[in-house]
């Protein structure tokens, strides 16, 4: 099987959860296959006059708790069987959340950087002409990912109100404040991962001022992990992202590698030593962690972390086959659908708020964000301190099993 397939390794993930559940070899089997897969072809006229189709897809994984919930990535690599593995990861991470929603995911093939504005608009409202009888607040409820971001949230509620006639705000998450949506969203991963590695130090017996970190990825999820992180008087002390990266052992500014960011697109012009991807993985700290995309985590280079927190904020960092190799170690990990779960909980109190149009302050956003999560942690922890399993066996259980339990509450199992 090769690595790089993530719907080949969400399912790997399940299947090696099942050992730890009551569940019959059909009802894993039924777990195994999203419940619904859109496929639709947006031709697109662009600048030069010319029409470029684009493929996207709408995939809901599993509804029994709620309605679908998943953000849609914008990627010239991507694929459906990435969106089925995101769609079932975003499932147990609403599960193991215990927010009320099921798992859902949706994608589009292009490199919107290559594009102009115009036609990442029209792209994105073609796209939602052509999956708005699948989405709504009460069905399936979209949010950015990776290409995506508020400014085309923004644009796909304008083109689903267009189309159903009404206003619902909550039909997807993470808008610009100005139309619905909420400050504390976009910060909500980035922080939750800190909460992470907060309750993480806590139950290893570790102080958190000082620690030092290393995060790959300096975009929503990674900009937000660093800046929350040195609020939290943590050291993050390398950054990388797709144009390398920088590294300090007496600590990085969030403000150099902002700037750098604004001024470059990316954080290795910031003032420090240079430091590649590949020798991020490999350093000495206290925590890594991988806030940029999936797989990056390999039998090739498993083995190489010395970290002794692995905190994975980004979707699928790491292989199955890695999983192995580092759990012959005493790397304490953080699986990646609970540790980056504060996002799709930013996104729940969006969604919370546009339906009884009220908002609230930054104060009691963060406060319910940190109850939420720490709350997950600690349900996590126990199970895999009590059962001795891994984090991530003991994340899937406790979400399977949920998922498991409405799927025959409802009679569908
Ligand atoms: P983003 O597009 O804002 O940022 C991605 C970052 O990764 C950028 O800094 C980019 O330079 C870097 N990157 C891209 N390719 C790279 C490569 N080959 N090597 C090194 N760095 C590379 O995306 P994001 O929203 O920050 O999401 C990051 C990850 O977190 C994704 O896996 C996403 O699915 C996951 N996630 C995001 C959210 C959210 O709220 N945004 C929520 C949960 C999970």
């Amino acid at each position: 099987m090769s690595e790089d397939n993530a719907f080949e390794n969400a399912k790997q993930q399940l299947e090696n959860a099942a050992e730890f559940i009551d569940i019959e070899e059909d009802e894993l089997e039924v777990l195994k296959k999203p419940k619904r897969v859109v496929e639709v072809n947006i031709p697109v006229k662009m600048d030069d006059g010319s029409v470029k189709n684009f493929k996207g897809y709408r995939v809901l994984y599993n509804d029994a708790r709620g309605p679908g919930k998943g953000g849609i990535r914008f990627h010239p690599e991507e694929s459906l069987d990435d969106v089925k593995a995101l769609s079932a990861w975003m499932t147990w991470k609403c599960a193991v959340a215990d927010l009320p929603y099921g798992g859902s995911k949706g994608g589009i093939v292009c490199d919107s950087r290559e594009m102009s504005d115009r036609e990442v608009e029209k792209l994105s409202r073609e796209y939602i002409r052509r999956i708005y009888k699948y989405i709504g607040p009460d069905q399936d409820v979209p949010a950015p990912d990776v290409g995506t971001n508020q400014q085309i949230m923004g644009w796909m509620m304008d083109e689903y109100e267009k189309l159903v006639g009404k206003h619902k705000p909550g039909v997807i998450t993470s808008k610009p404040v100005e139309i619905g949506g909420t400050p504390g969203r976009s910060e909500s991963t980035g922080r939750g991962v800190a909460f992470m590695i907060r309750e993480a130090a806590k139950r290893l017996n570790r102080d958190l001022e000082g620690m030092s970190l290393a995060v790959q990825g300096f975009g929503n999820v990674g900009k937000h992990l660093v800046k929350s992180a040195q609020e939290m008087d943590m050291d993050v002390v390398a950054v990388t992202d797709a144009g390398g990266g920088v590294y300090d052992s007496s600590g990085l500014d969030y403000k150099e590698l902002k700037k750098s960011m604004e001024k470059h697109g990316t954080v290795a012009e910031a003032p420090y030593d240079s430091i590649t991807n590949e020798e991020l993985f490999a350093l000495d700290v206290d925590v890594l962690s991988p806030a940029a995309i999936e797989n990056v985590i390999t039998e090739e280079n498993a083995d190489e972390i010395k970290a002794d927190i692995l905190a994975e904020a980004a979707n699928g960092p790491v292989t199955p086959k890695a999983d192995e190799i580092l759990a012959e170690g005493d790397i304490f990990q953080i699986p990646d659908f609970l540790c980056n779960a504060g996002g799709v909980t930013g996104s729940y109190f969006e969604w919370v708020q546009n339906r009884y149009g009220y908002s609230w302050s930054m104060e009691e956003f963060r406060e319910k964000l940190d109850k939420k999560l720490t709350k997950a942690f600690n349900e996590v922890y126990e199970l895999h301190d009590q059962k001795g399993i891994s984090m991530r066996d003991a994340a899937y259980s406790l979400s399977v099993k949920k998922v498991v339990k409405a799927m025959r509450l409802r009679g569908r199992l």
